[in-house]
């Protein structure tokens, strides 16, 4: 099959983890006989040199007209002034708006060697493996009113809103079922419904959607529980949905239990994943620029590697490449392979490049 693919690399580690991202994906497609055609575009701090925007008009032109998005990261301290009128990460939030992508999909998975890489105890994090789904285009973050100012006293005052309308809830909850009826058939919505109205909105679509999915047994929990629950059992979970300020904390808390930045890949989706369906989705790793670490081939390449298998999964209908590119990089592990910061004694060290090279030699190319 023929695909056209955006490539959007960015700022700081964001070339050299998408230059091993694509490495594995030629190998899948020569493997599998598939083209992907890629075109590269601007977005983050080289957009800013280049074009003082954050996200080419160009590259989001590009975008619409792609298959799917592969972004790597974008941010660069020389833009950290927060007086300057542009930002890197703005390009971010523009392409999200732009392209409708509104279900951010999440993995959490922890490979079996790795469950003495992260903070938390190996007997805790084993077995972990659940999707965390967020809402990326509503609540909070976008809704109006929201605004600063001052009384007449001079107190100053600022507000958010957090407003959701119920179809913005519905296409985000049968995500959640979409996912859930393929695996477990176990979800779990996290709102605050003891004390916020838009949850307890939240909460009656959700029992609404359930009755479509009498096979999913569906669970409701509040987002503190929600948060301690992450850490204290983690394998309780298999499919997470909520909303986009709650689903932005909890999924970087459950990134923690991944053992490091570079392993968790994403998915942000413009429309429902239904089996057999192939829709149109941006790709990328969880981790942003790391500019301490960048150009100096120590970066891990997997979350990007794992993004591009989501892609495969969900924008080209290609489940079994997906799952090719999942299991060489859990083979991979499993041989001891790994970046710095997966490093543990006993492992053989791998920079950037040959990590990927090693990903890629176990897909066969
Ligand atoms: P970060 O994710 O870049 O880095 C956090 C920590 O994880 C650092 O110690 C970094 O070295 C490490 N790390 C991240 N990715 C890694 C990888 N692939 N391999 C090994 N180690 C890795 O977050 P930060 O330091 O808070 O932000 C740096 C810049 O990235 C900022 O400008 C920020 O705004 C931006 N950012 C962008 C995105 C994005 O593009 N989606 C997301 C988060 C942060």
């Amino acid at each position: 099959m023929d695909f056209k693919l955006t490539v959007l690399p960015g700022d700081g580690i964001g070339p050299e983890v998408m230059d091993e991202g694509l490495k594995v994906l030629n190998a899948v497609a020569k493997k599998y006989k598939h083209t992907f055609k890629y075109q590269y575009g601007l977005i983050g701090g080289c957009c800013i040199d280049k074009e003082g925007v954050a996200l080419s008009p160009a590259a989001l032109a590009m975008c619409k007209k792609s298959d799917a998005v592969l972004l790597a990261a974008v941010g660069d301290p020389r833009f950290d002034d927060p007086k300057l009128p542009v930002h890197p990460e703005d390009g971010l939030l523009a392409l999200r708006k732009g392209l409708g992508l509104f279900a951010n999909i999440r993995p959490v998975k922890v490979a079996p060697s790795l469950v003495n890489s992260t903070p938390i105890k190996a007997e805790i994090v084993k077995g972990t493996d659940f999707i965390f789904i967020r809402e990326l285009t509503g609540g909070v973050y976008f809704a109006k009113p929201k605004k600063r100012w001052t009384t007449p006293a001079g107190i100053r005052k600022a507000t958010d809103s957090m407003t959701y309308s119920e179809n913005e809830i519905e296409r985000i909850v049968r995500v959640g079922f979409e996912l859930a009826k393929n695996r477990k058939k176990k979800l779990v919505s996290v709102d605050k419904a003891n004390v916020l109205l838009s949850s307890r909105l939240w909460r009656q679509i959700v029992i609404e959607v359930a009755k479509d999915y009498p096979e999913v047994e569906v669970e409701h929990v509040l987002v503190d529980a929600c948060a301690m629950k992450l850490i204290l059992a983690p394998t309780y979970f298999d499919v997470i949905v909520t909303e986009n300020l709650f689903g932005d904390i909890l999924t970087d808390e459950a990134s923690m239990l991944a053992g490091s930045m570079g392993m968790l890949p994403s998915a942000s989706l413009a429309g429902i994943p239904a089996k057999g369906t192939k829709i149109f989705g941006l790709y990328e790793p969880i981790h942003g620029s790391a500019p301490t670490i960048a150009k100096q081939n120590i970066a891990n390449p997997i979350a990007t590697i794992l993004s591009i298998a989501m892609m495969l999964r969900y924008s080209c209908g290609l489940e079994t490449e997906a799952v090719e590119i999942e299991s060489a990089v859990d083979k991979v592990l499993a041989a001891g392979y790994a970046t710095i910061d997966i490093f543990k004694e006993g492992n053989t060290k791998l920079g950037t490049a040959e990590m990927g090279n090693q990903i890629t030699k176990m897909i066969g190319g």
